[in-house]
Parts: structure tokens; C-alpha cells; sequence
């Protein structure tokens, strides 16, 4: 009788203790926010996204790794990689994440394959990958015993729909419109106790990411702004802007799909005089001509705890409020 008293309430414990840790609350951050253009407040498109005890990488922009340190989240406990599409600014920064990550130190020390999912190409950039980097893993298995499992990437070409299915954590990939020559390009729904969390991707004005993130807890979309003197000036500018979202159709995604909290990040932004920094009040005054809702322009290491609600956090730790309501 005893016994079976002592085993109910360990039983309770455990129960307990499996609520507790299926309740932690999901993690967003954002470790770059910009685009091609080498700006050091914005490094280029990589967000993670900490959901129990899974961690996992969207993009691998230029600056990811040094980002991810400044987190403190060692690349070998990254548990899966997702790609939404192959332009380099969400890409350069995958052999660094790779390979430093398998390095036998404390901010890599990877020990089994790296799982990268993405579109058709992945694997052919992961192959030709492990070829040009042949010698250097010839060398570091040499000269200092690294494990060659930690070297291996086990990538997949997938196509829209669930990718991703494990300890509770679903990510599915969703079509989204970059251009008629950039097929497939992706954005991902993340989903974890009861929360779901959208990225769009690199997009133009495209409603099917307002479906997917139809009650999302927070939709992460990428925006456009380009001053139509440049526009003017350099071609170049406007094949870019053709390619993207403008804050005012970007603001109509926004109030279709009605999120708890919707962030900017891949923001691209060109002026004539080169701006050391993106505009937020720009982007944020364009985006009321459509939307009225909570909205913040996001940050490189800005951080979103997703429980109840949404709270936000700069890189240093500091509480921030959206804008809106
Ligand atoms: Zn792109
Ligand atoms: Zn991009």
C-alpha cells in the first residue's frame, strides 16, 4: 500500500515534470535581418527557433555563426537545418555553420550528420559542399581525429507540406512567390504546443503566407524599400523591389492573417545617400497605411518568448514594445 503510494506520486512527479517541460515556452531569434548588402548591424537572413529540446536553424546567412556564438548556442547542438531557397544571402554562411560546428570545441563539437532540409538544389549544394571542402576534412580527420559522422550532411530536397516531425515539433514548408525563376522558394510554419510561429521567406505581395499564418502567435515577413530615385538610376534596383513585399502590401498580409505580433527581418533597404542604418519609422509609418496591429522592425539578436503572449527582447536583453495594437 505504501509502495503503491510512493509509485503514484513519483508518477505525479514525472507527470508534472513532462507538463513542465512540454510548456516551455518557444523561442525566436533573429540572427539576421538583412539582406546581400554587408551592413554589420544587419547580417544576412538566418533566424533560430528553440522549441523544447529542439533548435533549429532557418537559413544560414552570412554572420550566423558569429551570431549564433554571440547567443551562446554551440552549432553542434543545432538539431535541424531548413533552407527556404538558394540565393546566397541565405546560404554563404553554411559551410561556417558546418564546419566550425564540427570542430571538437565548445561552441561546435558536432558529432553526428547535420540534417539540412530545403528545395530542389539542396542536395547538389551540399555534395559539391563536401567536395570543395574535401581537403579540410581530409586534414582535420588526420591530424585531429575529428569524427567523420560529425561531417556528414544528410540534406533533402523537399517539397511543400509537413518536413519536419519530432518531440512535438512540426515545420512545414509552404510555396511562396519570389519571382517566376526562383522555384521552388519556401516559407516555414513552425508549430509547438499549441503555438505556431510563420516565416515567409523571401516573397513578393503572396496571400498564401497570410493563410498559413492565419492566429499565428508571431509572423516573421520580409519587406522592400527602395527610394524611387535609385529605382530610377540603377535597373538593378527595380529586378530587386519586383522580387520583395512594400510595407503597405506586406501591412494588407498582415491584417488578413492577424498575428499576435508581426516582425520585419530580411529588410531590404536602399537610399541614395547611403544610410548607416534601416529606417524604422519609414517602414512602420508605410505599414499603418494597411495594418494597425502590433509590429516591430526587426533586429539582429532580437529575441521573441512565445507563452501567453508574445514578449519581445533586444540583443542585450532589454524589453521592448511593439507598436500598434
Ligand atoms: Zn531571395
Ligand atoms: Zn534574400
Amino acid at each position: 500500500m505504501r509502495l503503491q503510494k510512493i509509485l503514484l506520486q513519483v508518477g505525479f512527479t514525472l507527470l508534472a515534470f513532462a507538463h513542465a517541460a512540454a510548456a516551455e515556452p518557444l523561442k525566436v531569434t533573429l540572427l539576421g535581418t538583412g539582406t546581400p548588402t554587408p551592413r554589420l548591424s544587419n547580417f544576412s537572413a538566418s533566424t533560430l527557433v528553440e522549441a523544447g529540446p529542439e533548435k533549429l536553424l532557418f537559413d544560414f546567412g552570412r554572420g550566423a555563426t558569429m551570431r549564433l556564438y554571440q547567443k551562446r548556442v554551440p552549432l553542434g547542438a543545432l538539431t535541424a537545418h531548413f533552407i527556404t531557397h538558394l540565393h546566397s544571402d541565405h546560404v554563404v554562411g553554411l559551410p561556417d555553420v558546418w564546419l566550425t560546428g564540427w570542430l571538437a570545441v565548445p561552441f561546435g563539437s558536432r558529432k553526428t550528420p547535420m540534417v539540412i532540409f530545403g528545395p530542389k538544389g539542396t542536395v547538389a549544394m551540399t555534395e559539391n559542399l563536401t567536395r570543395a571542402f574535401a581537403e579540410d576534412i581530409r586534414i582535420r580527420i588526420d591530424d585531429e581525429h575529428l569524427p567523420p559522422e560529425g561531417v556528414v550532411i544528410t540534406a533533402r530536397d523537399v517539397e511543400p507540406g509537413l518536413v519536419y516531425d519530432k518531440n512535438g515539433v512540426k515545420v512545414s514548408a509552404i510555396a511562396v512567390n519570389h519571382g517566376e525563376k526562383i522555384k521552388p522558394s519556401f516559407g516555414y510554419v513552425v508549430e509547438y504546443d499549441g503555438k505556431k510561429v510563420v516565416l515567409s521567406g523571401d516573397t513578393k505581395y503572396d496571400e498564401r503566407i497570410a493563410a498559413a499564418a492565419k492566429g499565428a502567435d508571431l509572423l516573421v515577413h520580409e519587406v522592400a524599400v527602395i527610394e524611387p530615385a535609385l529605382r530610377e538610376n540603377y535597373p538593378a534596383y527595380r529586378d530587386i523591389e519586383a522580387h520583395h513585399t512594400s510595407p503597405e502590401e506586406a501591412g494588407r498580409i498582415f491584417s488578413l492573417a492577424a498575428p499576435k505580433l508581426a516582425v520585419y527581418s530580411h529588410i531590404v533597404f536602399a537610399s541614395v545617400k547611403p544610410a548607416p542604418d534601416v529606417p524604422e519609422d519609414v517602414l512602420i509609418a508605410r505599414t499603418r497605411a494597411t495594418y494597425a496591429g502590433p509590429l516591430l522592425v526587426g533586429r539582429d539578436l532580437m529575441t521573441f518568448t512565445i507563452d501567453d503572449g508574445v514578449k519581445v527582447a533586444d540583443g542585450a536583453g532589454e524589453a521592448i514594445q511593439p507598436s500598434g495594437k
